[in-house]
C-alpha cells in the first residue's frame, strides 16, 4: 500500500500516478487517486492495478489541477472494491483523504457520528476518519490542520494520511503515525509520499516525518510540522540531501 501527493505548479496527475506505479512494490488491491484545480475535484478509483487506474481515469475524468493525491490500498476493514477503495470524501463533499494503516476505535467513533447523523458509503476506518475531522471543523471553528490534529488524537491506531479541503486549494494535511510519510522538497512545490522514489527525480530535498509528527503544506509556503498530541511546532525539522547512486 501506498500514498502519493503533489502540490505545486506543474499537473499532479502525471506526477501522481507514476508514483503510484514506483509503489506498486509495496503490495495493494485497489488504487485511486483525486486531483483538484481549484474548481471541481476531479476523483476516480478502482479495484486492481495502477495499470485498470490509468485506463479508469482516461476514460472518466479530466484530471487536470496543480494539487493531487493517489493511494493504492491495502484492504484491513471492508473488501477490496470500487467504493472502499481510497481517497474517501467527506459528507460535505469537501474533504478528501487517503490513508495507509487502521483507525483500530473506528467503529465506537463510527457509531458516535452516525447518531450526530453522518451517513456512511463505504466499510472503511478511514471515511469514518474523514467524517471525524469534518465534525471537528464543524463544531469547533479551527483550520484544517487543527481539526486533523484534535480527530487524530481521538483515535488509536497506525496511519499515514494526507487530506485536503475544496475550500482550501493550497493545502494539503499530511500526518504519521506507525506508517512512514516522506514530504519532497522542490521549489515552489512539495512532494508526499510512502518513500522517496515518486519524487527522486524532481528534488534531493526530503523530510520524513516521524511517528506522531504532522505536516501543513502549503503552496508557495514554509512547510510547517507538528507534533500531533501536544501541537507543538517543530522548529527546525531535518531536512536531509537524498544521494543518488547513479552506478547501481
Ligand atoms: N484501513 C484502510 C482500509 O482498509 C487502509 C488500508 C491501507 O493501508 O491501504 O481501507
Amino acid at each position: 500500500c501506498g500514498i502519493v501527493g503533489y502540490i505545486g505548479h506543474r499537473q499532479a496527475y502525471p506526477i501522481v500516478i507514476k508514483g503510484l506505479q514506483r509503489l506498486e512494490y509495496r503490495g495493494y488491491d485497489s488504487a485511486g487517486v483525486a486531483i483538484y484545480d481549484g474548481d471541481e475535484i476531479q476523483l476516480c478509483k478502482t479495484k486492481g492495478k495502477v495499470d485498470d487506474l490509468k485506463a479508469k481515469v482516461d476514460a472518466t475524468i479530466n484530471a487536470e489541477g496543480t494539487l493531487g493525491i493517489g493511494h493504492t490500498r491495502w484492504a484491513t476493514h471492508g473488501v477490496p472494491n470500487d467504493v472502499n477503495s481510497h481517497p474517501h470524501y467527506s459528507n460535505s463533499g469537501d474533504l478528501v483523504i487517503i490513508h495507509n494503516g487502521i483507525i483500530e476505535n473506528y467503529d465506537a467513533i463510527k457509531q458516535e457520528l452516525t447518531k450526530r447523523g453522518y451517513t456512511f458509503k463505504s466499510d472503511t476506518d478511514t471515511e469514518v476518519l474523514v467524517n471525524l475531522i469534518e465534525d471537528v471543523q464543524r463544531n469547533q471553528d479551527v483550520k484544517l490542520g487543527k481539526a486533523v490534529q484534535i480527530a487524530l488524537n481521538e483515535t488509536v491506531g497506525a496511519y499515514a494520511i494526507a487530506v485536503f479541503d475544496k475550500k482550501k486549494p493550497n493545502e494539503i494535511v499530511v500526518a504519521r503515525l506507525g506508517s512512514p510519510l516522506a514530504i519532497g522538497i522542490g521549489e515552489d512545490e512539495y512532494f508526499i509520499a510512502s518513500d522517496a522514489s515518486p519524487f527522486i527525480e524532481y528534488t534531493n530535498n526530503a523530510l520524513y516525518l516521524e511517528d506522531g509528527e504532522m505536516a501543513v503544506v502549503r503552496r508557495g509556503k514554509e512547510i510547517k510540522v507538528f507534533n500531533i498530541q501536544d501541537d507543538k511546532i517543530i522548529s527546525q525539522p531535518y531536512i536531509q540531501e537524498l544521494k543518488l547512486n547513479l552506478e547501481q
